[in-house]
């Protein structure tokens, strides 16, 4: 497809779905609703939030009610089935998508909000030409060309995106744009060298799969004493991270009552807090522990994979510089172990 033909595509999207696509803000970059005519960014390394807001907004609400004399009335919940299409997201953020299904969708516990929207979204993604010094994906099982988590994959080859479908959804939703173009062997080569390139680039290697294993029988290890010092408990690495989904369910009176999610952070010293006064995790050592093992430890063991994409986005917009790569790869390689005892 000649890059050209972008506002041709979003006209064909925004027939059957809301569109949300990169934009550019001063010098960043969002996620935000388009429509044809608007002016999106496909030239940005990433996006500075995750798009996995447009799927699980920070604040969402979940049902309005009325609190009547013989008892509750619900009343409708907000409309889900709408077709979302998410254009421009990146390799790393559509396979943090993954993960949040499994979060969201695996066993008893199915989160209907989130299934609903991701059963009616479709990916199509960008692949990653020029990956930064902070991202590490290639680490966590993924790559700057990924596939993982979309439906459809364009990847930049100069004057033209050469698309690559991915799913069903993907394969259908190209019978419906009868104006591309055959892709030429020349096109395929080329975007096989820029994935090559691209994977090359990340130089980043931490030895992330391995750190599983390490965390075994590490809950009370000293380490944690020394990891967490510098943090502020800001939040600002959760609230960025595409796979952090940590929420809290509250009830707001206003002209109706509304039952409403809000994101939470397992940085926030209230995230724990019981109605008593107790709180299981006290200091911010309990809590850096847990974001780390949450990552790496229980949710690998839960569901076969880490709960970490390599986006480096926490990496970047720390404060304090808080490296998770240095932590992951301190444990993997034992030298916290050496260095704590
Ligand atoms: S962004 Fe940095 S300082 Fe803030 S909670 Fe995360 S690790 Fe701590
Ligand atoms: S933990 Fe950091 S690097 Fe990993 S997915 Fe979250 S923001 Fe990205």
């Amino acid at each position: 497809m000649e890059k050209k033909r972008i506002p041709k595509l979003i006209k064909e999207l925004t027939k059957e779905h809301e569109v949300f696509a990169p934009v550019k803000k001063e010098s960043l970059v969002f996620f935000e609703k388009v429509s044809p005519g608007s002016e999106i960014s496909l030239d940005f390394q990433n996006t500075t939030k995750s798009p996995k807001e447009v799927l699980f907004p920070q604040t969402e609400i979940l049902f309005t009610y009325d609190i009547k004399k013989n008892g509750v009335e619900i009343e409708k919940a907000p409309e889900l089935r709408k077709k979302i299409a998410l254009l421009g997201i990146r390799p790393c953020d559509a396979k943090a998508l993954s993960l949040l299904d499994k979060f969201f969708s695996s066993g008893d516990h199915k989160d209907f909000y989130f299934s609903e929207k991701r059963r009616n979204t479709t990916t199509i993604g960008l692949a990653c030409n020029r990956p930064i010094s902070t991202c590490f994906c290639t680490s966590m099982g993924g790559a700057p060309f990924g596939k993982e988590g979309m439906d459809l994959l364009l990847q930049d080859i100069n004057d033209k995106y050469l698309i690559e479908t991915v799913t069903e959804k993907g394969d259908k939703l190209v019978e419906k744009l009868p104006w591309l173009e055959d892709a030429e062997k020349a096109d395929i080569e080329k975007a096989r060298d820029l994935a090559r390139d691209a994977e090359r680039a990340v130089t980043s290697e931490i030895s992330g799969m391995s750190v599983t294993k390490k965390l075994d029988g590490m809950f009370d290890n000293p380490l944690w004493d020394q990891i967490y010092k510098k943090c502020l408990g800001c939040g600002v690495c959760t609230y960025l991270c595409p796979t952090c989904c940590c929420f809290d369910v509250l009830d707001e009176a206003t002209t109706k009552w509304k039952r409403i999610r809000i994101w939470d952070s397992c940085q926030f010293s209230c995230f724990t807090l019981q109605g008593s006064g107790y709180n299981p995790r006290p200091s911010g050592k309990e809590r850096m522990r847990q974001r780390i093992m949450h990552k790496f430890n229980y949710f690998p063991k839960n569901h076969g994979e880490n709960f970490c994409v390599g986006c480096g986005r926490c990496v970047q917009e720390c404060p304090v510089n808080f490296d998770i790569r240095e932590v992951v790869e301190g444990i993997s390689t034992d030298i916290w172990r050496k260095k704590n005892g």
